[in-house]
């Protein structure tokens, strides 16, 4: 079983990339953006405890994450892999992440790393909320807190993966095809 992390600030095309991904390599996809907003969707006890937090740009607690991605783990045996979108955010997520595999006898596969400036986070962003109507991509300061929580608790696990030698860098900042190739060429 493969275990891709697809990594990056908000913006960057994680999710873009991760459908042409799953289309070419048979994996199974699991944001845990979507998983979440779908819990707001069904109005269940968790998606009403997140929903604030996402909308104001914060993270929501480890623990919950790290729930919904053992249970797609322990219900998808049939892929070839899974390609993990925006998640891990922080260095416990990681390290709770790394044990899980480890007790799987496996790890993590590669992190492919997606650069782009924050100059142009922003301006993805809102044109994203055009097309998807997301309350956290629509407010110019709940970017900016999203931008701000990416430097301060996500962007360090840049450091745990370099360590870990499988980290692989590829500029984002190209159309959506060209980045599609780069991170075919890290698959193979
Ligand atoms: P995304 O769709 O990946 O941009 O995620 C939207 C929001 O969901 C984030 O701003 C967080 O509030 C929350 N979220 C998604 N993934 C995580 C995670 N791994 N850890 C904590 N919060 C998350």
């Amino acid at each position: 079983m493969k275990y891709y992390i697809l990594f990056g600030p908000p913006g960057a095309g994680k999710g873009t990339q991760a459908k042409k991904m799953v289309e070419k390599f048979h994996l199974k996809h699991i944001s845990t953006g979507d998983l979440l907003r779908n819990e707001i969707a069904n109005k269940t006890e968790l998606g009403l405890k997140a929903k604030a937090l996402i909308e104001a740009g914060n993270l929501v607690p480890d623990e919950v994450v790290v729930g919904m991605i053992k249970n797609v783990f322990a219900n998808n045996n049939d892929v070839a892999g899974f390609i993990l979108d925006g998640f891990p955010r922080t260095i416990d997520q990681a390290k709770m992440l790394d044990k899980i595999l480890e007790g799987m006898h496996s790890g993590v596969t590669k992190v492919i790393s997606l650069k782009i400036k924050d100059g142009l986070i922003g301006e993805r962003i809102k044109k994203r909320a055009e097309i998807e109507g997301r309350k956290d991509d629509a407010d110019e300061k709940i970017i900016k807190n999203r931008i701000d929580t990416y430097h301060r608790q996500t962007e360090p696990l840049i450091n745990y993966y370099k360590k870990s030698g499988n980290y692989h860098e590829i500029e984002g900042e190209r159309s959506i095809d060209e980045v599609f190739e780069a991170i075919s060429r890290e698959m193979q």
